[in-house]
Parts: C-alpha cells; structure tokens; sequence
C-alpha cells in the first residue's frame, strides 16, 4: 500500500495483532511523529539511545524500522493541515508508535491534537508508569518507594467535547431542558458541560489494568474516583471496575473487604487486591504512603491530574513517560508539552520520551533492550552527567546538553 504523506521503510515490516496479541517481526515498522518546540531534539536524541540498545541487546538481529508520520506544526508546514487524516490510518495500519509533544493553543476553535489522536484511535488507556531511578532529584525523603502505573480512561469524562458555551443557541436550549424538563436549576449564563462515564468503556480500562497487575504479579489494583459527590459517573465508575474484578478475574483477584474478612489482611499467593478510594484522599496517600498502591485506576480528569502530581514525586514531567494504548494501537509519547522557550536550543531532558521507548520496547517484548536503557540512565545519573533541569537541583552535577546526555546514556550501555 502506498501513502501520500510517508514512504513506508522497505527495510522493515509490519507488526501485526491476532486477538489483541502482537506479532512482532525483528524489524518491526515503527512511526514516530517528531513532535513540534523541543520535539525535534529529544526525538533525535532518543532515537540513537533506543537504536544503540536493541543493536547491543541483539547483536544486530533485531532492528527497528523507523516510519516518520505526521501531525502538528510540521505537517501543517507540508501537507497544509496540523493532522493529515493518513496519520490515522498509518497508526491503524502499522499499531505502534511514539511521539513528541504537541503545540495545542490555548482557546477556541483548535482541538488538541493529543486528545483528537487518543478520541480517532479508540486509545482509551492512558498509562504512566512512574518509578523513581537512582540519582534523579525528588523533593520526598523516600522516593524509591513511589513505583505505581496510573492508568487513565482517555477518552469519555469532560475530555468528551461535550460542552456548550454560553450565549449561544445550543446553550439556551439545553438549560431550558435541563431546568424545565429535568428540574435542575443554575445560575444563569453558566457555561455548559455533559461529563459521560459508560460501563463499556470503564470496564476496558479496568480489564487493561488488571492484566497489567497480573503480569508483572503487583498487589493492588486501586480504583480512584469521586464517586461520593458524582454518584451516577464516579460512583458508577467504581461499581463497574468491581464489576469486572469479581465478574472476570474472580480467581485472581479479592476486594480489601475480603482481605480483612477472609485473610486476615494477608493476600493469598497469586491473587490482586482490588480497592477504592476517594480522589482527594488518593492526592495525600501517594505522598504518605506509596507502597500501598501498585496501579491506578482512574477515570479521565482524576487521572490527568493524579499522574503529574506522582510524576513530581520521582523528577518531574521532564522524565515521565507514558502511553495511550487500545485494543490494539498503542502510541507511546512523552508527557510534557513543547516547551517552545528550548525549541532547538539542545537544552532540554529527553527522559520523558526515553522512558517512553522503553515502554514501548517492554511493549513489544523487548525487555532486555529496555532494561538496558534503565540501567545505562542510571549509570549516567551516578556520573552526575544531566541536562539543566536536574543540574539545577544537583550539587556537582555536569551539565550537558540533550545529545550530549544521549552519548553519555549510549557509553554507558
Ligand atoms: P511544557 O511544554 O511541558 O513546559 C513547561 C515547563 O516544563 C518548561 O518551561 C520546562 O520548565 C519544563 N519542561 C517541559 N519539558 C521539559 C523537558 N523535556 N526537560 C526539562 N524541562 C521540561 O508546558 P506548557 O508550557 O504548559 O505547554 C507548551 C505547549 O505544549 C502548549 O501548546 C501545550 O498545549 C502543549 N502540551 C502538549 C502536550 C503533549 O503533546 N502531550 C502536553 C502538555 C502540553 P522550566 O522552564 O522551568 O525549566
């Protein structure tokens, strides 16, 4: 098949999915969308760190086949729109990918671009992973402690687009609705806005998070949410997640209930303590007492919120990874935006989009080319080489640019 917008690598070839499962050829295709401010600069950075460690994981049998596609202000430049549609069919087509941030402008009349990929792609799970490496500056006394993934729905809540400025038609024939056929009642000229939360799609995402818990045999799996104020979206939220524990994983997994009930407060081998609680009480938990959470499950804005706050706990957004992942496309991107003050400037930290790829090769099976990247950052880290954000907050530290950083990670490999 031909594109118009990319010239797919005849060096490499398609990963495909049977049932959810990739097969992953050893030089598998994979697009990346370089992103727009810093974009460019971690994306080339990053790339020669996840080239260097597949080639020395694998001696070179196994090699990435990278497909530039795009999106943001460079597909603007050359295709005349900020998302080709092709982009979409390229992800479809071809699963896997990663990105750099994205310029969204603040305001009417541009969607963001990050949440128009997640809402086309169907890539309901969020997912962010976040651990604290050895050597990265954190303001908690205890940071290794902090290892939880959150994940987020992505693609219902108030991130639906349903909303309904005021003063316009739309508007005032919903309040009317609202205040004479459904007895509410608001000030007047309020801004309108429908937050959806469905069974089918929480119960994806608790399905995702479950196996996710399973595989990597973690303890808890706790449900976040505010369901006490918004009964029939949060509340629901949290009902349909024990829904899918006790209706689907009724051999793996028990409720705290149980736990204290049956066991004494002590999970049986092999089996994920499923929990909930309140969103507000969550935010103090993750500072007090992290190890009592191993994935989170949290409906859209929560989540949003929930994974920067953490991220902060462990070095901030300038290392968190993430990836927004469905049933079988998984786009894989760093979590900060464009910081258009660096643009070009070889300043900034790629952590962000390199830890990214490391989820990205865990995704695919390529474990001991990721942990490789682990512990060669790590290394990196003891030498005190870091780019500006961690040598202002390092005693001693040599301060490198981003390409530098990512000689620095590859020697250490
Ligand atoms: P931002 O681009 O994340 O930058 C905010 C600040 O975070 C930067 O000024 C810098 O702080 C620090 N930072 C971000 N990335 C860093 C890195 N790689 N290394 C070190 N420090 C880093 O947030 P913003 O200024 O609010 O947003 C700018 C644009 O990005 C907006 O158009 C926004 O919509 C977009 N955005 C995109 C995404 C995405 O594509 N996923 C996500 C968020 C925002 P210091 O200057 O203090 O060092």
């Amino acid at each position: 098949m031909t594109y118009q917008t990319t010239t797919v690598p005849a060096a490499g070839a398609r990963i495909t999915a049977t049932a959810g499962v990739l097969n992953v050829p050893d030089n598998p295709i994979v697009a990346f969308i370089e992103g727009d401010g810093i974009g460019r600069d971690i994306m080339n950075a990053s790339k020669r760190v996840w080239d260097a460690a597949v080639e020395k994981t694998y001696g070179g049998t196994k090699r990435i086949a990278w497909m530039e596609i795009y999106a943001g202000e460079k597909a603007n430049e050359r295709f005349g729109a900020y998302m080709p549609g092709e982009t979409f069919q390229l992800m479809r087509d071809f699963l896997i990918g990663i990105k750099g941030p994205l310029t969204t402008p603040v305001g009417g009349g541009f969607r963001s671009l990050n949440v128009t990929l997640r809402q086309e792609l169907d890539l309901y799970a969020c997912v962010r992973p976040v651990r604290w490496y050895r050597g990265v500056p954190s303001p908690l006394k205890d940071p290794g402690s902090v290892n939880i993934t959150v994940f987020r729905e992505a693609v219902e809540d108030v991130y639906s687009g349903i909303e309904f400025e005021a003063g316009t038609p739309e508007n005032a024939r919903l309040a009317k609705f609202l205040r004479e056929e459904m007895g509410v009642d608001f000030f007047e000229g309020s801004g309108l806005g429908v937050k959806p939360i469905s069974a089918f799609a929480t119960k994806r995402l608790m399905r995702k998070a479950i196996r996710y818990a399973l595989d990597r045999k973690l303890k808890f799996v706790s449900i976040m949410h505010k369901g006490n104020i918004m009964k029939f979206t949060e509340g629901a939220f949290r009902q349909w997640c024990y829904e899918v524990a006790a209706e689907e994983f009724a051999g793996q997994t028990i409720t705290e209930d149980e736990l204290w009930d049956r066991h004494g407060g002590k999970a049986p081998e092999g089996k994920v303590v499923v929990k909930d609680r309140i969103a507000d009480i969550t935010f103090q938990h993750m500072l007090l007492r992290p190890t009592e959470f191993d994935v989170v499950v949290a409906p859209n804005l929560n989540g949003d919120y929930l994974s920067d706050a953490l991220a902060a706990e462990v070095g901030g957004v300038g290392i968190a990874p993430g990836a927004n992942i469905g049933d079988a496309v998984a786009l894989f991107e760093a979590t900060h935006g464009t910081a258009p003050k660096y643009t070009d400037q070889n300043k900034v930290n790629p952590g962000s989009l390199l830890f990214s790829g490391v989820m990205m090769l865990e995704h695919i099976g390529w474990w001991d080319a990721a942990k490789r990247i682990e512990d060669a950052y790590e290394k990196t880290l003891d030498q005190k080489i870091v780019t500006y954000d961690f040598a202002r907050q390092m005693e001693g530290a040599t301060e490198v640019g981003t390409r530098e950083f990512a000689d620095a990670v590859i020697k250490n490999m």
